[in-house]
């Protein structure tokens, strides 16, 4: 299958992605990784919005679970985004990419409040846009806060970055021999509750006719291999 050709995309990488070999926290020498592989994607004259999750730090589910008040362990979630964003910031700063971070939460001193016109400059600009806080509310995820952004920013694709090379028919950490699809149908990942990304953020995604490309994140270089229509993935489209 030829993959659809994209310019503008809304990369989402979970909190984990920034764990390393650690169990919790943020890893510089991952993070600087990740900014890698982002400023190879910029060099290839993509525009680049993103979406760090913040699970590496606190999920607000697990605080309910715990016995925490749902709404407020989930602003706690929000907030560890900001820190994780705030961090990718950083370290593609490091590497001469310029950027802006932009979060659903405001707090002025830290970084911009979400403006879409605002963002479409930075873009115009050359500058790598970092969407932080998820959608700004509570019972929500950072998948449907990248589905919101990339539906918002009119992205061609939303490339999800994962530790599997696409989306298969069984879990190929536990099942040997499980097949990879090269595409897949939003409605089918739907009704067989194919743990991509949430269910509201692929119906976003559907009903916005945005293709999610699911792709192994942990493997340098993977990104810009992908977005050359090389690399192995997995393209989820109507
Ligand atoms: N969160 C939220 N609303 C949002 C986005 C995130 O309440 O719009 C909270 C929620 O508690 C979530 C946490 O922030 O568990 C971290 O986000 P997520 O779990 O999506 O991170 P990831 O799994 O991608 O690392």
């Amino acid at each position: 299958m030829t993959r659809p050709s994209f310019k503008r995309i809304l990369l989402k990488l979970s909190g984990e992605a920034l764990m390393g070999p650690g169990q919790f926290g943020i890893d510089p020498d991952t993070v600087a990784g990740m900014a890698a592989e982002v400023k190879a994607a910029k060099d290839q004259g993509f525009e680049i919005c993103l979406v760090i999750g913040g699970g590496n730090i606190f999920r607000g589910m697990a605080g309910a679970a715990k016995g925490m008040d749902r709404a407020q362990a989930d602003y706690m979630g929000m907030l560890a985004t900001v820190m994780n964003a705030l961090a990718v910031q950083n370290a593609l700063e490091q590497m001469g990419v310029e950027t802006r971070v932009q979060s659903a939460i405001k707090m002025d001193q830290v970084c911009e409040p979400v403006i879409r016109r605002r963002a479409e400059r930075h873009l115009a600009k050359g500058r790598v846009v970092i969407f932080a806080a998820g959608v700004g509310s509570p019972y929500f995820t950072t998948d449907t806060g990248a589905a919101l952004r990339a539906a918002e920013m009119k992205c061609d694709a939303l490339f999800k970055g994962t530790s599997v090379d696409g989306v298969y028919d069984a879990d190929p950490k536990k099942v040997s021999g499980a097949t990879r699809y090269d595409s897949i149908g939003f409605d089918r990942v739907l009704a067989e509750d194919l743990k991509i990304m949430d269910a509201a953020a692929v119906a976003l995604c559907r009903d916005n006719n945005i293709p999610i490309v699911v792709f192994n994140i942990r493997q340098a270089g993977n990104l810009a291999e992908v977005l050359a229509g090389k690399g192995t993935a997995t393209v989820v489209l109507n």
